[in-house]
């Protein structure tokens, strides 16, 4: 699928919209969400003239969707919201540096790189090249089960899996993981 950028004027105004092709669609489709932006989407082999009178017809429609839409406080919040969440992997990334070294005190493993991300589905990941990677929402987490997902991590740099071995290391520092393990569970 591809999407495109475009731009009509009605009554004057400027109106952005974006376009896309889908293989699946069988006809022109116009969605108009609460933020003020529209969304064009047409079968592959729609005629681009067929797609334009189809916009055209639902002009004023589309108009009156946005008119009121203020675009500037929009892009303000965004900006916030940007700033704030810049704000808080920053902080993420010194508290989870700061408990890697703390546990790595005991441990004494070697890593590469450790990156705090954004993922949906997990907390955090060891990869064969040594380099860790952290969500930055385990800050929001119980203490003891962000230290566990660190410690759980860390682990994986001596034992890239979960045999015996290595929840015994985990254990070293973490007695009470099996707990915290069924806990983190529990929350996703
Ligand atoms: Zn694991």
């Amino acid at each position: 699928m591809n999407s495109i950028k475009k731009k009509i004027k009605i009554n004057g105004r400027d109106i952005e919209y974006v376009f896309k092709r889908t293989k699946i669609s069988r006809s022109v489709r116009l969605a108009i969400y609460p933020d003020g932006h529209f969304v064009v989407t047409a079968p592959k082999w729609y005629p681009v003239y067929a797609i334009n009178k189809f916009i055209e017809e639902k002009a004023q429609w589309i108009f009156e969707k946005v008119k009121d839409v203020d675009f500037d406080l929009l892009d303000r919040k965004k900006e916030t919201e940007n700033a704030e969440y810049k704000k808080t992997v920053k902080l993420a990334r010194v508290i989870i540096n700061n408990r890697l070294e703390f546990f790595n005190c005991h441990y004494n493993f070697s890593y590469n790189r450790v990156a705090i991300k954004n993922q949906k589905t997990c907390w955090g990941s060891c990869s064969q090249n040594a380099n860790l990677n952290f969500n930055y929402k385990i800050i929001n987490l119980p203490e003891e089960m962000r230290d566990y997902v660190i410690v759980h991590e860390l682990c994986h740099l001596q034992e890239l899996n979960h045999s015996k071995k290595f929840w015994n290391l985990v254990a070293e520092t973490v007695p009470n993981y099996r707990t915290l393990r069924r806990k983190l569970k529990e929350i996703k």
